[in-house]
C-alpha cells in the first residue's frame, strides 16, 4: 500500500463524503483506490455511491458472529473498490468498532491509495479511529472562522497520533468569497496546505440525488475541477 488518508471535518455536512469519492475518482486514474465508508454511525456514501441495495456492507465486517469475508463488502464502482457500510442503527450497536483496524490493515493490503471516510465529531474513541489508522488527514472545511477553528481541532488530535496533515478542502465556497483571504486564513489559523477551493454548486446536489459521485455525474463542472485539483496536490507517496 501507498498511503491511507481519512477524510476529516469538525462538524458534519462541510462535504466529506463528496470530497472522498470525488478525490477518489480523480486518483483512480494513477492509482488502484480503496473508498471505505467509516463513519459507521452516520454512514451515507452508499447512496452516494449507488450502493443502497448492497447486501453486505463494513457493519457485517465490524459484527463479531457475522461470518463474511472482508471482499464480500467490496463493490467495484466508479474505478474504485468501495467498501459501504449500512445505515441500521442496530447493527451499529452490535458493530464492535475495533475490528476496523483488521479490516483495514487486510484492504491496504491489496491497494495503492484508502480512503477513510470519517465521522464529524471527536465525540468518541471509536469516532476518531479512522483518523488514527491514518497515514494523513484530508480536512474538509467550509471557509469560515468557526470551520477553521472546528479544522485545527482535528488536527491536534490527528497530529497526536503521529497522522500528519495532508491539507484542507475547501468546500462550498461561494462566488463572492475571496478565496485569497480563505487561503491566508487557513495558513493563519490552521497551518495546513491549501489543497482546493470547491466552489458551491449544483451539479455537486444533483450528483448526489442520481447515485453517482460528482467526477461521473458532471466531470467537467468546476467542483470537479477543483477536487481533481486536490487530489494532484495530494502528492501520493510511492
Ligand atoms: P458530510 O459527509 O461531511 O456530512 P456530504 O458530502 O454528505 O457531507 O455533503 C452534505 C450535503 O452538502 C450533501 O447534500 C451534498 O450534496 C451537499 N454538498 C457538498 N458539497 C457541496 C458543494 N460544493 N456544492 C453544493 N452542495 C454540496
Ligand atoms: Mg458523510
Amino acid at each position: 500500500m501507498v498511503e491511507a488518508f481519512a477524510v476529516a471535518s469538525g462538524k458534519g455536512g462541510t462535504g466529506k463524503t463528496t470530497s472522498t469519492l470525488a478525490l477518489g475518482m480523480a486518483l483512480a486514474e494513477e492509482y488502484d483506490v480503496t473508498v471505505i465508508d467509516a463513519d459507521t454511525g452516520m454512514a451515507n456514501l452508499l447512496f452516494h455511491a449507488g450502493l443502497d441495495d448492497a447486501d453486505v456492507t463494513l457493519h457485517d465486517l465490524l459484527i463479531a458472529d457475522r461470518d463474511v469475508a472482508v471482499e464480500d463488502a467490496v463493490y467495484d464502482r466508479f474505478g474504485m473498490s468501495v467498501v459501504p457500510c449500512g445505515t441500521s442503527l442496530t447493527a451499529f450497536e452490535a458493530a464492535d468498532p475495533k475490528r476496523l483496524r483488521d479490516v483495514v490493515a487486510e484492504l491496504a493490503a491489496d491497494t495503492d491509495v484508502l480512503l477513510l471516510d470519517s465521522p464529524a465529531a471527536l465525540g468518541s474513541k471509536s469516532a476518531v479511529l479512522p483518523i488514527v489508522l491514518a497515514d494523513r488527514i484530508v480536512v474538509v472545511l467550509q471557509p469560515t472562522v468557526p470551520s477553521l477553528s472546528d479544522g485545527l481541532k482535528v488536527q491536534e488530535y490527528a497530529h497526536s497520533y503521529g497522522t500528519e496533515t495532508a491539507g484542507v478542502v475547501f468546500n462550498r465556497v461561494r462566488a463572492d468569497e475571496d478565496v485569497e483571504r480563505i487561503a491566508e486564513q487557513a495558513g493563519r489559523y490552521f497551518g495546513g496546505q491549501t489543497l482546493a477551493s470547491v466552489p458551491e454548486s449544483d451539479a455537486v446536489r444533483a450528483a448526489r440525488r442520481s447515485g453517482e459521485p460528482l467526477l461521473a455525474h458532471a466531470p467537467d463542472d468546476p467542483a470537479a475541477d477543483a477536487f481533481r485539483e486536490a487530489a494532484a496536490r495530494l502528492d501520493v507517496r510511492d
